[in-house]
């Protein structure tokens, strides 16, 4: 993959919050992305809070290229070369056959083999994420998908601020903003969650007070570097949320980070705003049940990022609604399936994992997952479609959206999510056909947000003190 960051534009906060974007994640897209080729002055000076992986580097070019280097999985290097796609990173005229890659303000885009006008000019990183999210999905699918089935989009842009989706710049919201005073709990510091807590690092005139909380005691495992935006190899085997703090602590963030290496359901405090990123419904529920004055809920399924927005008003839905918990981990249930398969079926499974029954049985005892257990793990059929697709574009969009949606919460922007349109969606296989925000009720079948219940009175009351005050 070829990106190219041109002069005329490199000095742009907005074009800087775009290059390292996707090479953030294409730096991370193993088996998808053989190298990149980043053609970047050298001395273009870096213009604001970009990423805390560029360490302490004065000029694009090095913060990128040390960006990539803490990543450490595709190689990246300066220089123009022969590629498979390339990715011109800016407004600018048509180049053929190639990419632009737009994001300012709220709204962000691709256009292929077409130009792009520029929008009015701001340093906010929502707009550039997006675009690099859909750059990113371009990549893969150019990779990974049949182009007769799923072609490459002509243009494609999307806005934060309206929810609306276009072949152009969407060019609305403001350009800034300013005194934003966050008091929130950030459910999760995973895929989701890191992005979230980056871009509210990133957007100038964002301050106020963010809990991170992350309960995973394995902390930053080597599998999730594909997809966790925010850290690098060295950060592997760290806990997430302190981790994620003492980066961002880095450059002159307005914002107070605190944090807590635990569970929602051990964390301190009232939680009244609550910014959900977990990724299991189990999870989920536990941030429900704290039933605070706020609640924004991102997630990914495959190709898609949604945003919902969680409150009881005008029939609206809370976290678990259609969120069943999980009954058991998926691990689990292949264990389970294993070995109350018939002594033929066992032995069938191993033959076909190519492992003996020896091997097979110690797995599905004690679940120790060496090479042996994940050969017959996708024997079994269960490796899930949402882990081969555990790609960062969708992360990096609904992590985005997350952080967007909290600031214009805080700005009680006249625009959804709202109390009548509730959850939005983009989807990466066929971008431009993204819904945008929608009405979305609460599950009829929800046992936790049933009206009337002394819960959900409490959670109406606390929303309502909020819209009020
Ligand atoms: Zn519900």
């Amino acid at each position: 993959v070829a990106v190219e960051v041109p002069r005329e534009v490199s000095g742009s906060l907005a074009v800087q919050h775009t290059a390292w974007m996707v090479v953030n994640m294409l730096a991370r897209l193993e088996r998808v992305v053989g190298s990149v080729a980043l053609s970047c002055p050298t001395d273009t000076l870096v213009a604001g809070r970009v990423s805390p992986l560029f360490g302490g580097a004065s000029t694009l070019s090095d913060g990128i290229l040390a960006g990539a280097g803490a990543i450490d999985t595709v190689p990246v290097g300066l220089g123009h070369s022969e590629a498979d796609v390339c990715l011109i990173i800016g407004p600018g005229d048509a180049a053929a056959g190639a990419f632009r890659v737009y994001g300012e303000g709220w709204c962000g885009g691709v256009a292929r083999s077409q130009p792009v006008a520029a929008g009015r000019s701001s340093s906010l990183p929502f707009g550039p994420y997006m675009a690099a999210s859909f750059a990113v999905g371009e990549v893969f699918r150019h990779a990974r998908m049949p182009t007769s089935a799923v072609p490459p989009v002509e243009s494609v842009f999307y806005s934060l601020w309206s929810h609306s989706v276009g072949v152009t710049f969407i060019d609305d919201g403001p350009t800034a903003v300013d005194g934003v005073e966050l008091d929130e709990s950030l459910a999760g510091v995973g895929a989701v969650g890191c992005v979230c807590a980056l871009c509210l690092w990133a957007t100038d005139g964002v301050g106020g007070d963010l809990l991170l909380v992350d309960g995973d005691k394995d902390g930053v495992d080597v599998s999730n570097l594909n997809r966790y935006l925010l850290f690098g190899r060295p950060h592997v085997g760290m806990p997430k949320a302190s981790t994620a703090r003492t980066l961002l602590k880095n450059g002159p963030s307005a914002v107070r980070w605190r944090v807590h290496d635990g569970m929602m359901e051990t964390a301190p405090g009232l939680h009244r705003r609550i910014l959900c990123a977990v990724d299991t419904n189990i999870a989920r529920n536990a941030v429900q049940s704290r039933w605070p004055e706020t609640l924004l809920m991102a997630s990914t399924n495959e190709l898609r990022a949604e945003i919902v927005r969680c409150n009881p008003c005008n029939d609206g839905p809370c976290a678990r609604c259609y969120n069943p918990p999980e009954a058991e981990t998926p691990d689990a249930e292949r264990r389970r399936r294993f070995l109350e398969a018939s002594p033929d079926e066992q032995q069938a499974f191993a033959d076909d994992a190519g492992v003996t029954i020896e091997e097979a049985t110690a797995w599905a005892r004690t679940g120790e997952c060496g090479t042996s257990g994940e050969r017959i793990r996708q024997v079994l059929g269960s490796v899930s479609q949402m882990e081969s697709f555990a790609v960062p574009f969708a992360s990096c969009a609904a992590g985005t959206m997350l952080a967007a949606e909290a600031v214009k919460e805080t700005l009680a922007a006249p625009v959804p999510l709202s109390t009548e349109r509730q959850r939005a969606t983009v989807q990466f296989w066929r971008p431009a056909a993204s819904v945008g925000a929608k009405p979305y009720r609460r599950d009829p079948q929800c046992p936790q947000c049933r009206p009337g219940s002394p819960a959900v009175e409490l959670w109406n009351e606390r929303v309502r003190h909020r819209t009020r005050g």
